[in-house]
Formats: C-alpha cells, structure tokens, sequence
C-alpha cells in the first residue's frame, strides 16, 4: 500500500493563480507576492503552516493507519 502523490494547490486569494515571486527570498519572514496581480500571498511562515494544514487534513480524511 502506498500512500501515492499529493498535489498540494496554492492560489492567489485575487486572481487564483499559482505563480509566485520568490523575489524575497525563503526565509519565513520574507513576504510572498502574486506574480500576476501583485496580491500579497503571506509570509513563507505562513505559507508553510498552509501546506502543512493541508498535508494534515488530506491524511486525516484518507485514514492511512
Ligand atoms: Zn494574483
């Protein structure tokens, strides 16, 4: 049994694109921008706390155990 792949989807909350500018960096405290509105997305922080929320609850609803 395998767990497989997991696409995780993060989009600008504006325009629902995914193309970000990483222009500051990736440290948590670097600010994300929308490539394409200019929308600011969060901070590298909180879009790893996203992911990570993300991960958790797919996992959770698919009951791997
Ligand atoms: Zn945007």
């Amino acid at each position: 049994m395998g767990v497989g792949r997991m696409k995780i989807e993060l989009n600008c909350a504006s325009c629902g694109d995914n193309n970000f500018n990483l222009d500051h960096g990736v440290a948590d405290h670097a600010t994300i921008h929308c490539n394409r509105c200019g929308h600011r997305i969060g901070t590298m922080a909180e879009l790893k706390e996203r992911v990570a929320a993300e991960v958790l609850s797919r996992i959770h609803k698919n009951d791997f155990s």
